[in-house]
């Protein structure tokens, strides 16, 4: 079966959701597909605490407010994830895995990110709960705290010296003897009192009792030497994958496999494709920033259609 839309809105984030609500409201009759993670990635996690409005907020509650307002408003949500689109002319067409085929006049793009993780078992058991992939969202927590971070780049650094806000001391644990961070942000770290580097090693184990990280196992990648470090919070840094698979080849993207766009703007380089949040921003990447573009880009989509006739 197909069914046409004004706009066809990918994702169910606050990115989605957000452009959702803006198209309906104008008037687009926008179909949004929920995708394999309904509600996107705040649904796991616990404490949002920097939601405006919000003095804490659990993030699955949050996105379930998020998706009774989009449904207020008249969005049509569907369980669906899109396999293959093709972008090449108007109408757009998208195809879902239930087999259903969408046409679109625009397209808003708020599949996301996700964070690169370690593939640890202790890992995985300590997510949300000693284990990370967010200083902004989680730091907090670790106020007066030992804590490290994992990774090498200018997110790992950018994560430590966010950290010193809060932490009492903070390790970068680093599986080479050189940062591949930009020199601004190598000096800063370097220069910090409160961070301590380890070099050539990696993460063999998280630590803890119950609930609780209470050290890490570093195994230095030279001589094969296992040893503890005690600490409370671990912060994986090391890189994210944004959900453009799908676009390769159809819509440009950066080095890392974000979506551009006109700097401003959520204009991709096709015309009518719009894109929203975390799947073209590697830089802030926090829930307010991608609802603030999922804004824009249904004010976009809106100026987009009201600029040309809709085709058949
Ligand atoms: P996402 O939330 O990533 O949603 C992407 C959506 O796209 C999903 O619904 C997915 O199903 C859909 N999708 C993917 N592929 C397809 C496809 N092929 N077809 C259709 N749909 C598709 N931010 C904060 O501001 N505060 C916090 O406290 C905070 N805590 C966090 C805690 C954790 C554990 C994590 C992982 C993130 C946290 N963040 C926090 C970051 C925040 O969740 C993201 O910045 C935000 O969710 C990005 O929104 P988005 O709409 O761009 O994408
Ligand atoms: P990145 O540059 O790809 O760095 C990832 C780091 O994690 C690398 O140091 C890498 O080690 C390490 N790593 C990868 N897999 C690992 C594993 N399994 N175990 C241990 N370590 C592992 O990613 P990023 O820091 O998230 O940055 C992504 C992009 O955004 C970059 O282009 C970056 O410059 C940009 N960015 C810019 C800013 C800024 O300009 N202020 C801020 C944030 C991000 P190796 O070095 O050994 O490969």
């Amino acid at each position: 079966m197909t069914k046409h839309t004004k706009t066809l809105i990918l994702g169910s984030g606050p990115a989605g959701y957000t452009a959702a609500v803006y198209a309906a409201r104008a008037g687009l009759e926008p179909l949004l597909i929920e995708g394999p993670q309904p509600g996107g990635q705040l649904t796991i996690t616990t404490d949002v605490e920097n939601w405006p409005g919000d003095i804490a907020v659990m993030g699955p509650d949050l996105m379930a407010r998020m998706a009774a307002q989009a449904r207020h408003v008249g969005v049509e949500v569907v369980a669906d994830l899109i396999e293959t689109v093709d972008l090449g002319q108007r109408p757009f067409v998208a195809v879902g895995d239930t087999g259903e085929r969408y046409t679109a006049d625009s397209l808003i793009i708020a599949t996301g990110a996700s964070a690169r993780w370690l593939g640890l078992d202790s890992e995985t058991r300590y997510r949300g709960a000693g284990v990370s992939a967010c200083a902004t969202c989680d730091g907090f927590f670790y106020r007066g705290k030992v804590v490290g971070v994992v990774g090498g780049g200018n997110t790992a650094v950018e994560e430590a010296l966010f950290l010193t806000n809060f932490a009492e001391k903070v390790y970068l644990f680093h599986r080479r003897d050189a940062l591949r961070a930009d020199r601004t942000n190598q000096g800063r770290l370097l220069a910090h009192p409160k961070i301590e580097v380890v070099w050539n090693v990696e993460v063999q184990e998280i630590l803890g009792e119950g609930r609780t990280v209470s050290a890490v196992a570093l195994r230095d990648v030279a001589s094969g030497a296992v040893r503890q470090v005690a600490l409370e919070g671990l912060f994986v840094a090391i890189g994210h994958d944004p959900a453009t698979q799908l676009f390769k080849g159809q819509l440009a993207m950066d080095e890392d496999g974000y979506l551009s766009v006109t700097p401003g703007s959520t204009a991709t380089s096709q015309p009518g494709v719009f894109a929203a949040g975390d799947v073209q921003d590697k830089h802030f990447r926090q829930a307010i920033t991608s609802a603030g573009m999922g804004c824009m880009a249904a004010l976009e989509a809106e100026r987009f259609l009201a600029a040309q006739p809709a085709s058949a």
